[in-house]
């Protein structure tokens, strides 16, 4: 187990660590910092004085100087002794490595770039911040990361327009995305994938009509008790902070991607041109396919057109990067003329693939040459690819182009190593590590561990922290580029980023058991850290559509817990759920930082929402547990029949007065809803109103779940189990690439 020491260790955990002799204390007011004059740089320098602010000291530089004393001197390139390059060049990558020497006089920072040296600053600012009786110990680290681009995916707007308006980061404001910035730099994560999907959110004066403006979402007004329709403006358009927060962020050494659509959700386009989508035949109309993608035809030159310029400006706007995602469920391709002419001959995935290749080329002409591209595609099943058609598809790419997405631990492995073979590890910057993603199809729960199912279910959910955590480890140890931990959800969600910020740094310094402890006390702190680990350790992650026989099973969690067996379970559940929600009072009762109370806020809404499905869960099952043992009893039916709805949010009861954008839409033509819990309660009323009678009659129209999103996955529930019990060989270092990449 981890060493449970007094001290909370750094975060993420250090490569090597020393002691040495004495201990510093801390100035009693102003900090002295020296930065040696070969490669002073005033915005570094200001990075580093805000860092110091940030912690509640003042700091100011002096002129380099050997003779006079600092209480930090950071020291880079030529300054560096030999001893201090020697165990630089030794480092994975030493050009974001330093060396720190905390001794009685001062510390020394030595690193051979600007960005390693603010990396040591970081470490040392932990330790100052945790320092008893003002001392840090002397001690000398040597410390740098394993994998060169630690990329973190969060979301600016997802599915905007389509499925969604926004909810969490998604709301964000320019000062606070900077706050978010601060937390990546303080955890040594430097890229953000930032993802735009749906309506854009920056202005687009070439066409006005695709931007994130006035678009109207229902919200509960908990004073008058009725839903409202508003009108939703984008942050980012009321006061624009993208291009300021850009280069934010990349003073602090961290790149800003732009995560897109290749061709699906690309702003608002598909929806205020409907004439412009991939179009349908009669026969695939009439088999019941429906453009529910909303991926265009890219034969019709205005498309292209849109396309391109959507590129065009993104660059403009100062990202660093484009990365495109090639939507995975295609199963028809456009049944235009032309289209037909130019891709019929090829099966849909595969006519897919080509246009993407055409898109891709078409975008290198017309972005500066170092901009980063990159793109997430062939993730349709078959899920182990041929060889051959892997090879073809990687000479089609062209050489510029970067991959964010490579297989998970599917295979044991070896397809994500097939794939590290194909394309080599200088171009791998992703695996598929969705399990923040993946929260977006169970209502913004985060599932982060296995370990709350009984054993017998484990083997069927594997989009998870610890299953990320594994892809992580695979990636550092076959050398890839980087790693893209999902963040799609801020709050309560801290330790998918966490998991990012530590496996790309140091992936394997502790295992799975001391990662959660370490980062539960990191976020914390000693005492709290340790609530908070036992709550994420028990609390359930129930997907609604497990509570109703009925409805078609979530491909990632199948299993259903109707019956006496489920009912049981479900009983634990509702046990850990309270507990969990007791303690969180406990730990919101506390003095706690504004990212700590978040957390604990959100953890206890979702503690709070497994309470209420579990029990929704357990009524249902009594009610069916009456009608069968004694179907005279209508009144105990009745009163189960109550309970089960009363407790399963009828009319979204918790979610609408905690989140901005819960209703289901309607903009698409197709009424899609955040929430499952809807469709639930209908079940269960057709099922009460048959038994019972007309007043427990279901409405009408129910909302409808979000089904273009993750019911389609049906080869999830042949691949599921076996993904689920496949051994990440990767990650013990049992199976590694052919070649050097
Ligand atoms: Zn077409």
């Amino acid at each position: 187990m981890f060493p449970l020491t007094d001290q909370t260790p750094v975060f993420p955990a250090l490569k090597y660590s020393s002691p040495d002799e004495g201990s510093f204390r801390l100035p009693s007011s102003e900090w002295k910092l020296m930065l040696s004059t070969a490669t002073a740089n005033l915005s570094m320098q200001q990075v580093i004085t805000q860092e110091f602010k940030a912690h509640g000291w003042n700091a100011a530089w002096t002129d380099y100087d050997n003779e006079n004393a600092a209480d930090l001197r950071i020291v880079t390139a030529e300054g560096l002794s030999l001893e201090e390059n020697e165990k630089l060049s030794r480092l994975a990558v030493p050009g974001q490595s330093y060396v720190l020497t905390v001794r009685e006089e001062g510390a020394r920072i030595a690193a051979l770039t600007e960005i390693g040296a603010l990396y040591g600053v970081v470490t040392f600012l932990q330790l100052a911040a945790k320092a008893a009786n003002g001392l840090v110990a002397g001690q000398v680290i040597v410390d740098g990361p394993d994998v060169e681009k630690r990329v973190i995916s969060p979301t600016l707007t997802w599915y905007a327009g389509y499925a969604r308006a926004g909810f969490g980061m998604q709301l964000w404001n320019g000062e606070r995305w900077k706050e978010f910035i601060d937390w990546c730099l303080r955890h040594k994560v430097n890229a953000l994938n930032v993802v735009m999907y749906g309506f854009w959110p920056f202005e687009f004066p070439e066409y006005p009509e695709t931007v994130l403006k006035q678009l109207p979402v229902q919200t509960w007004n908990e004073e008058t008790g009725q839903w409202m329709e508003v009108s939703f403006t984008h942050p980012n358009l009321l006061e624009p902070f993208l291009s300021d927060l850009i280069r934010y962020a990349n003073e602090r050494g961290i790149d800003i991607y732009a995560y897109i659509g290749l061709n699906s959700y690309s702003g608002g386009y598909a929806v205020r041109h409907p004439e412009m989508r991939a179009v349908l035949s009669e026969e695939l109309k009439q088999a019941g396919h429906v453009n529910n993608y909303d991926s265009l035809c890219t034969s019709k030159p205005e498309v292209r057109n849109y396309l391109i310029a959507s590129v065009k400006r993104i660059e403009e706007l100062g990202f660093n990067g484009l990365v495109f995602e090639e939507s995975e469920e295609v199963q028809w391709f456009c049944q235009c003329e032309d289209c037909q002419r130019a891709y019929g001959h090829l099966p849909p995935n595969e006519a897919k693939h080509q246009v993407s290749v055409d898109l891709l080329k078409e975008y290198i002409k017309v972005l500066n040459p170092d901009t980063l591209i990159g793109v997430r595609w062939l993730r349709e099943p078959p899920i182990v690819k041929e060889v051959s058609r892997l090879t073809y598809w990687a000479e089609q790419l062209p050489e510029r182009v970067q991959l964010f997405w490579t297989p998970g631990l599917e295979d044991d492995d070896r397809e994500f190593i097939k794939w590290v073979n194909i394309f080599g590890r200088e171009r791998i910057y992703s695996r598929n590590c969705e399990g923040s993603g993946f929260a977006a199809s169970l209502g913004r729960i985060p599932y982060l561990l296995p370990d709350t199912f009984p054993e017998e279910l484990r083997n069927y959910a594997f989009q998870h922290l610890r299953n990320d955590i594994a892809q992580f480890q695979g990636a550092a140890n076959a050398g890839c580029k980087g790693i893209n931990g999902y963040g799609f959800e801020w709050y309560g969600h801290e330790l998918y980023f966490a998991a990012t910020a530590q496996y790309g740094w140091n992936s394997h310094a502790l295992d799975q058991e001391e990662f959660l402890t370490a980062a539960s006390r990191h976020m914390f702190g000693k005492e709290l850290g340790s609530v908070y680990e036992r709550i994420i350790r028990t609390l359930p992650c129930i997907h609604e559509t497990q509570i109703c026989a009925e409805l078609p099973s979530f491909p990632f969690m199948p299993n259903k817990y109707i019956g006496q067996e489920g009912r049981l379970y479900l009983e634990r559940c509702l046990y850990y759920a309270e507990e969990a929600a007791a303690l969180l009072e406990y730990m919101l009762s506390r003095d706690l930082t504004k990212f700590q109370r978040e957390c604990a806020q959100a953890t206890f809404l979702m503690a709070s929402r497994m309470q209420a499905v579990s029990q929704a869960g357990i009524a249902y099952n009594q009610y069916l547990e009456v009608r069968e043992t004694n179907p005279q009893d209508r009144a105990t039916a009745a009163h189960f029949a109550d309970l089960a709805l009363a407790a399963a949010e009828e009319d979204y009861r918790i979610i609408k007065i905690n989140y901005f954008d819960s209703k289901e839409h309607q903009w698409t033509g197709v009424a899609i809803g955040e929430y499952y819990i809807p469709m639930v309660i209908n079940e269960y009323r057709k099922r009460f109103a048959s038994d019972l009678g007309e007043e427990y009659a279901p409405r009408k129209e129910p909302a409808y779940i979000v089904g273009g999103e993750s019911l389609p996955w049906e080869w999830l529930l042949e691949w599921g189990p076996k993904i689920a019990a496949a051994k990440p060989l990767a990650a013990l270092g049992q199976l590694l690439p052919d070649r050097e990449g």
